[in-house]
């Protein structure tokens, strides 16, 4: 790994750290954590940069960084974990109950990704006052996701479904956090961003952060960065704006992309090629740190998987529960055990990937 320190600047500086581990390292993941918590640090278009020095040799973005590398990762998450009174439980991460669900509202279908359990469960924690603001993705200029500030149900049907490319609304949650008011924040994020989440609030020089009060997480495999999906539509011949992208399971083998001109299979080999490479560094399927963790479930299209791993993640579900907003059934221990086991798996390729660069 080459420092490359900016002229007159120490390479102990953070900033200098950030750029040399991570953003030069090709690790970034654009999770957003450390943009708009310094003003050195710029997104635009899906990536991070940092035109000018800082100096600072004790700044926040490295902290904060999910993938900073680190001397033992997984007592770096064991440790956040702690800091919320959760066991570390693997493959999983804390888990309290598990279910299969899906919305309950009509109007939902075609607008959320599968069974609209995220959105349902923003809109709840909205509407019950647990938060008074959430962070959420949606497509921006060009298709881009960008972070969005949402207080409506309005607002977080407008951010539904998935986009499958880095969009670093952690930026918009920090910006959140700088205004001085005093709402619960929530978030919906990449297990990337629930781990920057925690280390954000659990960062002693960012009080302001304790105002996080609620992380639902998505299940995550791999993302795209944006400008790489980009020139992927575009040499597929996919114009004009996306309304549903979607990767169906094995052995489809295919990216789906649907816009008002109908829907287009893009072939994994064609997507590969701008996969962020930081993601093969990553250990988490499910967002382990969340308050509740939702992907999709196994063989049952519209629905999605539940994983409950806080007080506040089972209240919020209890709520959803007693307002018969989800319709929720038993997911059985056969995919249970295929969900432990593909979260072992991509546990363990990261260990791989880190040793193989550690080793040069
Ligand atoms: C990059 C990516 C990879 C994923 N990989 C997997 C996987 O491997 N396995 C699996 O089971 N599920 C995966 N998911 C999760 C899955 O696609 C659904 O998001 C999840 O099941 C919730 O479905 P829903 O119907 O409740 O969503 P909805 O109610 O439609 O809500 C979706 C939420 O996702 C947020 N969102 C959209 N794009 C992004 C983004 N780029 N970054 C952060 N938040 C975003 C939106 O703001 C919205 O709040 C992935 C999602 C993304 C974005
Ligand atoms: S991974 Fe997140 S915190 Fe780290 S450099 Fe990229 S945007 Fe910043
Ligand atoms: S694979 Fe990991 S690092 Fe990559 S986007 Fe998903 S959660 Fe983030």
């Amino acid at each position: 790994m080459t420092l490359s320190p900016a002229a007159g600047q120490p390479a102990s500086a953070s900033l200098e750290r950030l750029k040399a581990q991570v953003l030069e390292a090709g690790l970034c993941v654009a999770c957003g954590a450390c943009v708009s918590l310094c003003p050195y640090l710029i997104f635009h278009d899906g990536q991070v940069a940092a035109p000018d020095a800082c100096g600072l040799e004790t700044g926040r973005c490295i902290d904060v960084c999910p993938q900073a590398p680190a001397p033992d990762p997984d007592q770096k998450r064991s440790g956040l974990l702690q800091a919320l009174g959760r066991p570390q439980a693997l493959p999983l991460g804390p888990v309290r109950e598990v279910w299969w669900a899906r919305a309950l509202s009509p109007d939902l279908q075609g607008r959320v990704q599968y069974g609209g359990v995220v959105s349902t469960l923003v809109v709840l924690a909205l509407q019950e006052g647990l938060i008074g603001e959430a962070v959420l993705t949606r497509a921006g200029q060009n298709g881009a996701p960008e972070g969005v500030r949402a207080r409506t149900r309005q607002e977080v049907l407008a951010a539904a479904g998935s986009i499958y490319a880095a969009g670093g609304a952690l930026s918009a949650l920090n910006q959140a956090l700088s205004e001085g008011a005093d709402h619960a924040l929530g978030l919906v994020g990449l297990p990337c961003q629930a781990l920057a989440a925690s280390s954000l609030a659990a960062h002693p020089r960012y009080p302001q952060a304790r105002r996080l009060g609620l992380v639902i997480g998505l299940f995550c495999t791999l993302n795209l960065s944006a400008r790489g999906l980009r020139g992927v539509l575009h040499k597929a011949g996919v114009g004009g704006a996306v309304t549903r992208s979607d990767f169906p399971p094995p052995p489809a083998g295919v990216l789906e992309v649907s816009t008002a001109q109908g829907t287009t299979s893009i072939p994994l080999d064609q997507v590969r090629p701008v996969v962020l490479p930081g993601c093969a560094l990553c250990p988490d399927l499910s967002a382990e740190l969340a308050d509740i963790s939702v992907g999709a479930a196994e063989g049952r299209p519209g629905w999605n998987t539940i994983l409950v791993r806080s007080v506040q993640g089972q209240r919020l579900l209890d709520l959803a529960r007693a307002q018969g907003l989800l319709e929720l059934i038993e997911m059985p221990g056969e995919s249970r055990e295929h969900l432990s086991i593909a979260a072992a798996n991509k546990r363990a390729r990261a260990k791989a990937a880190w040793k193989e660069r550690a080793n040069g």
